[in-house]
């Protein structure tokens, strides 16, 4: 028995492994998450079936009441909504860590009959470790739900979270200690405590990290969560856990470093430097400063005839056409160019958006062909023979300041080199800066013309100016 189920953690293993890779490319990702999904049913009925103490009626019923919660909440939740169910789950997960560490640390000083429970070093630290890792991605988690959500404010006092984590370490380091070579009277209570500690630090800890930065957090949460599984997986000896613990763990870190790398900043900073409009923005009468009287303001009628004559267009969506919804509107005009036989594809910068991925599944819902969407460092190059680049409410992601200007917060970020496009037509609202809360030097460059307005709106006038060329 034991075999078979050790061969079920390699299966599951490999569809894993294999899920993952698919992810990688928008085509073979649909695929890439059923085989995931298979590896996980197999892991968890092996593992359910691994300690031989549940029947299998339980486990059935416990897979379809998952199942059909897991099932209902993601017909549900709206595309816009997923960075808040992602880091809900990763929550779920990380809790799950906890409560099966907890009750595993319960379990055996029962067996040991209280009195003579010395556990070992290594099962002890992942035990801690566990504990930890969960109780953080629990309620770090779910303070991160509010933020995406708009609930939770960015935090003033920053100093105290910092202080408060700093205490919380320091008990949970000495309650650790009593706890595993102490042989406390009231183990329990104390473990409790311990655990309380480290809700509390979940929380302390991604308080004053700025609403914007979250899913940064929520990926770095999310190899938390795997971190947690795997501890809880050295507990229960569980090669199943600690393999698919290790792959989440891991897979979250390599996420979050991509992501710093594309922002041009360090882990660090995204944790502990607070939310970064505060640290880096400007005022708004500076900002509008920096534009007065610069702007070559343009309107849809302008935009159509030049559309009608170009033959190389290049779409480049940012965080504006997230909150515009206006992926549907930017399908349209891209096929009729396409009708018109103009070439047409779609710039995607890596952080573009709130979330990794945003564009891609912004533009995947319109159904815009996969082939169309291309990354930065190979649209880069094709910019100097595009005719048309508009730019729908993106302003970070494609800031020149990122490569000319060592004094600029985004500098040494890798942007869409857009400007060195033929005519750029920015669309946006007014003059907000990004993210970034900084001024952006393509809006005022010679070869720009801006189209004030929401996107979705702009493109549809755009649309109907085309109609009747
Ligand atoms: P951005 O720099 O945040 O700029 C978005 C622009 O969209 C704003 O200037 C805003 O200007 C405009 N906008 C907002 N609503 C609009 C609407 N309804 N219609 C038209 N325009 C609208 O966006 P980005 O270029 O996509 O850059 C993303 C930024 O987020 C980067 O700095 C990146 O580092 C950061 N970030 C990304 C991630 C990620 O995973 N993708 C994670 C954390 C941080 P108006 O208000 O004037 O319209």
């Amino acid at each position: 028995m034991q075999t078979l189920i050790n061969f079920c953690y390699l299966i599951a293993a490999v569809l894993f492994i294999y899920g993952i890779k698919g992810m990688t490319l928008p085509k073979t990702a649909v695929r890439g998450n059923q085989l995931s999904a298979l590896g996980m049913l197999i892991a968890v009925v092996a593992a359910l079936a691994d300690h031989n103490v549940i029947s299998y009626g339980y486990i059935a019923l416990g897979l379809a009441i998952g199942a059909t919660i897991g099932v209902v909440m993601a017909k549900r939740v709206q595309m816009t909504e997923m960075p808040e169910m992602v880091a809900a789950l990763n929550g779920f997960g990380g809790g799950a860590s906890l409560m099966v560490a907890a009750a595993s640390y319960l379990e055996a000083q029962k067996l040991e009959n209280l009195v003579n429970f010395v556990p070992s070093l290594d099962w002890s630290v992942a035990l801690i470790f566990g504990i930890l890792t969960g109780a953080v991605t629990l309620t770090g988690s779910f303070v991160a739900v509010g933020k995406l959500m708009g609930k939770v404010g960015d935090a003033k006092q920053v100093k105290l979270y910092k202080a408060i984590v700093k205490l919380g370490f320091a008990i949970l380091l000495a309650g650790s200690i009593y706890l595993v070579y102490g042989n406390p009277l009231h183990a329990e209570l104390l473990l409790l405590a311990l655990i309380v500690v480290c809700l509390i630090l979940g929380v302390c800890l991604v308080m004053p990290i700025g609403g914007a930065d979250m899913p940064v957090v929520v990926s770095l949460l999310n190899s938390y969560s795997g971190l947690a599984g795997s501890a809880a997986g050295f507990v229960l000896a569980n090669n199943g856990l600690i393999i698919t613990g290790s792959l989440v763990g891991a897979s979250g870190l390599i996420l979050t470093s991509i992501m710093c790398k594309a922002m041009n900043r360090s882990l660090v900073n995204v944790l502990f430097g607070g939310s970064m409009a505060a640290q880096a923005g400007v005022s708004k009468s500076e900002n509008d400063a920096f534009y007065e009287g610069k702007v070559k303001v343009s309107s849809a009628d302008e935009v159509a005839m030049l559309l009608d004559s170009a033959s190389r267009v290049v779409f480049v969506p940012g965080y504006g056409l997230a909150v515009a919804q206006a992926q549907h509107a930017t399908r349209e005009l891209a096929s009729m160019l396409q009708k018109k036989g103009a070439v047409v594809k779609y710039a995607i910068h890596p952080v573009a958006g709130r979330m990794p991925g945003h564009m891609n599944v912004l533009l995947a819902e319109a159904e815009v062909p996969y082939d169309q969407l291309v990354e930065m460092d190979t649209i880069n190059p094709e910019f100097p023979q595009t005719d048309v680049a508009i730019v729908l409410g993106a302003n970070d992601v494609v800031n020149p300041a990122a490569s000319k200007d060592p004094a600029s917060p985004i500098y040494g970020m890798p942007i869409l080199d857009v400007h060195n496009s033929k005519t750029v037509v920015v669309v946006k609202r007014g003059l907000s800066p990004g993210f970034a809360g900084i001024p952006n030097e393509l809006f005022i460059r010679d070869n720009s013309l801006m189209v004030n307005g929401d996107a979705k709106k702009v493109l549809q006038d755009i649309i109907a100016a085309m109609k009747d060329l």
